[in-house]
């Protein structure tokens, strides 16, 4: 794997796939020295506190992804942590998928699935943009990359619209607001590309977490190993794709 990035920053690190990246990533050789993990509740987080006395690297900061105030705070305490290093990792993993078909979906659904999935990572990557932007010119190295910079947005395979066939559940809510959030990875890919910044919409598979089937194909250690050799392999080109953690292209 290429060398990480330096200083990485994940929502939702409490439990299920968040958990497991911050978990990884600082077993990685050459592990970032500055790991923040963001959860909603800190106090209730007793596996990422255990990863977390092990590996003074992992700064844990309490952020509920949809307060405008909680994340204008996290963005001054980012700044603290880091001293003037910049972001080189955005994940933002966060979100919610609850069900809701055609009959049954309801408008407070829809905007709270919204709120988390869509409005959220788009907000919380505005905050940490000067954090990102620093370290796209600080960072060694030609070209984009995750060790310089970049914004994962972690979607889902069902925010596809082109094989929406497939899947016969309606899911109204998490299958929309995953679509827009693609188109937020997009748009980012391109107002950021002059600044050195790299912004991908990523899928983790069918993974055995919370929010995840019981019957699912991948546990959450396989697919965040998939997922972070992807992101280690990433350049120019892969900016603005939707990508498998099989690092394959998924249809938009
Ligand atoms: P989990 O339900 O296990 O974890 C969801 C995480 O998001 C929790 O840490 C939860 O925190 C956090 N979260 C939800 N709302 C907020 C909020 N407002 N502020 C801060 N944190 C919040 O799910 P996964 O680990 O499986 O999901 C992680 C990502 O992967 C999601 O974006 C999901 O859509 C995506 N994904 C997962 C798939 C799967 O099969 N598992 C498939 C495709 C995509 P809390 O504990 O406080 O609720």
């Amino acid at each position: 794997m290429n060398s990480p990035p330096k200083t990485v920053l994940v929502t939702g690190s409490n439990r299920g796939l968040g958990l497991e990246f911050v978990r990884q990533l600082a077993s990685l050789p050459s592990s970032p020295s500055c790991i923040i993990a963001t959860c909603r509740k800190p106090d209730n987080a007793v596996a990422l506190k255990k990863i977390a006395t092990k590996n003074p690297s992992i700064h844990i900061l309490q952020l509920d992804v949809t307060d405008r105030e909680n994340v204008g705070r996290v963005k001054e305490q980012v700044g603290l942590i880091l001293q003037g290093r910049g972001l080189n990792l955005l994940l933002n993993n966060a979100g919610v998928g609850p069900g809701g078909d055609l009959y049954d979906v309801t408008e407070d659904i829809m905007m709270q699935t919204f709120k988390t999935n869509v409005v959220a990572p788009l907000l919380v990557t505005q905050a940490l943009l000067p954090f990102l932007k620093t370290a796209a010119k600080t960072t060694e190295g030609v070209g984009l990359s995750w060790r310089k910079s970049a914004v994962v947005n972690i979607s889902s395979r069902l925010a596809s619209i082109e094989t929406n066939d497939e899947y016969l559940l309606g899911r109204y809510p998490y299958k929309t607001s995953k679509a827009a959030l693609n188109m937020v990875s997009k748009n980012l890919s391109v107002d950021l590309r002059e600044d050195g910044v790299l912004a991908v919409s990523l899928s983790p598979g069918s993974v055995r977490t919370d929010m995840g089937v019981a019957s699912a194909p991948l546990l959450p250690h396989q697919s965040v190993e998939m997922m972070l050799h992807v992101l280690a392999g990433l350049n120019d080109q892969d900016s603005g794709t939707f990508l498998n953690f099989t690092g394959d292209l998924i249809p938009w």
